[in-house]
């Protein structure tokens, strides 16, 4: 299995230089040269097995440079770092509808589900490439990426992980996570500007030519951990095939019936890998993408026009806050017919102009699989209160944003499918907005809402969550994003004298 870029598919690589390079020497994502069909009879027989299995047996069709048994072992370590006995369950909350829980890893988000993964994946694939010089991981983070790769990387051999957040643009509790991260391997630095002034800053450093030779100079070389990586995407995949066999093993349907996936999305990892879940095999009705009020993807999805010169809006469910959503790219690669020529066109529209289009015939196409809506922050938390009543189910503000386009979705369609809403993180993540949802009383302290939102709902604290209070803090520098590239190097100075 070969993989090729977005922007240039006569170039090819194995997965594991996919993994290793992260971004393709043309600046395009790197997607499987064709996607494997898992069978009837794989579905019988992964609905018996467990996570970590269901995950190998995913993970091996699309990595064939990997064994079997060496992703066995990988998804076993990963997941057993997970708190509960299954790591994403398939939470039944009220007649075919059901949450799927991302968020039981090290830092009770579902970016764990792929970043206690890659680590793994990386290290093999530096071997399987011959890689000699180290490799430094940058991120840029709208807050639970960050915390999910630094607790992945943290004292993995051969690695270094550097990370930066936007400082007005995350909750404070996604902050204290980062701030007292622990590892000598391990940097944290927050910079002045949104979301996408960090993550276009930290691109731009990947196309730097001069900037990377200084790296190498330092014995690095740069690979990313962000959703754009191939290895971040495939592990993904796994939860929704583990999903659909839960729903089969629970026999709530049965081999071939559609199932919709509704995906509260920002950088369009999550709601991609449903996609590509689809594609080998798994029975899918609608995609759901639901946004908050940054909702360009709505507005892509209903126009074909995507358009980023907008206001850009901070809200309660922060890791959405996102205008320019890197994984689209892929998708538009698909439904191109493969069109990299055309694919590169758009990217480069979109750097230049803040805008591209698709066609009529390519917007019908997305049109037939997608359907997309957005909530408010009213509306957000209206949903958390309303589960909280109806059902006894506490959602934090991402999975809510989700849940409440998902309500207003079948208010119009009537739909009955089978539902399965993506819960992206724990409700003690964001506890001072949730509190407010369910009590509508504010309390901006985010241990007091903590405990506040304890009393009032009984729902446990997760254990990653508890004592982050009493943890030293090690990372305070703020810089401006102009000196995001001085920074990397000079970190490489240090990490390579040590
Ligand atoms: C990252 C994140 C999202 C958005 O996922 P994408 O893959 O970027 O679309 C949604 N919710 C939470 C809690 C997240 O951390």
């Amino acid at each position: 299995m070969n993989y090729i870029s977005t922007r240039n598919k006569s170039e090819k690589c194995s997965g594991a230089e996919a993994i290793v390079n992260g971004l393709a020497p043309d600046g395009g994502l790197y997607v499987p040269e064709s996607l494997p069909r898992l069978t009837k009879e794989d579905f019988i027989n992964l609905a018996k097995e467990d996570y970590p299995s269901r995950a190998a047996r995913v993970l091996s069709l699309l990595l064939s440079d990997y064994t079997y048994e060496e992703l066995l072992d990988y998804t076993t370590k990963a997941y057993s770092r997970f708190y509960g006995d299954d790591p994403c369950p398939l939470v039944n909350i009220d007649e075919g509808v059901y949450v799927l829980e991302l968020w039981h890893g090290p830092t009770c988000a579902f970016k764990d589900m792929a970043l206690t993964m890659l680590p793994h994946l990386l290290s093999a694939a530096r071997k399987k490439v011959g890689e000699k010089d180290k490799t430094l991981i940058m991120v840029a983070t709208s807050g639970d990426t960050g915390k999910a790769a630094l607790e992945g990387f943290k004292d993995v051999e051969g690695t270094n992980i550097i990370v930066f957040y936007p400082s007005k643009g995350v909750s404070d509790m996604q902050k204290l996570q980062m701030k007292t991260q622990t590892g000598d391997n391990v940097c944290v630095c927050a910079i002045e500007g949104n979301f996408d002034d960090t993550q276009n800053a930290v691109k731009n450093i990947f196309a730097d030519k001069k900037i990377n030779e200084e790296i190498h100079a330092g014995g690095f070389k740069l690979s990313s951990a962000n959703s754009i990586n191939w290895g971040r995407l495939a592990p993904q995949i796994a939860y929704y095939v583990s999903a659909y066999c839960d729903l089969l093993d629970e026999g709530r349907i049965e081999y071939g019936d559609k199932v919709n996936f509704c995906v509260p999305s920002g950088n369009f990892g999550n709601i991609l890998a449903a996609y590509y879940a689809m594609k080998m095999g798994v029975g899918v009705n609608r995609l759901i993408c639901a946004s908050n009020v940054n909702h360009v993807l709505t507005d892509f999805f209903r126009t074909g026009v995507y358009d980023i010169n907008r206001d850009f809006h901070k809200t309660i469910s922060p890791s959405m806050d996102i205008l320019i959503s890197s994984n689209l790219e892929r998708l538009l690669f698909e439904i191109s017919g493969r069109d990299d020529k055309l694919t590169a066109e758009r990217m480069k529209a979109l750097k230049t102009e803040g805008k591209y289009s698709v066609s009529a015939k390519e917007l019908e196409a997305l049109q037939s699989l997608f359907s997309v809506g957005y909530a408010d922050d009213e509306e957000t938390k209206e949903t958390i209160a309303y589960s909280m009543d109806e059902y006894g189910y506490l959602m934090d503000t991402h999975t809510a944003v989700a849940y409440g386009v998902y309500c207003d979705y079948v208010d119009e369609s009537a739909d009955e499918t089978p539902t399965v809403v993506v819960s992206t993180a724990n409700a003690y993540k964001f506890p001072a907005d949730v509190y407010e949802a369910v009590s509508g009383n504010r309390v901006d302290d985010a241990f007091e809402a903590t405990e506040k939102l304890c009393e009032e709902t009984g729902e446990e604290v997760p254990e990653p969550l508890k004592g982050l209070k009493e943890r030293p803090v090690r990372f305070e520098e703020v810089i401006d994003r102009s000196r995001i590239a001085d920074k990397v190097v000079e970190y490489c100075r240090q990490a390579s004298n040590r």
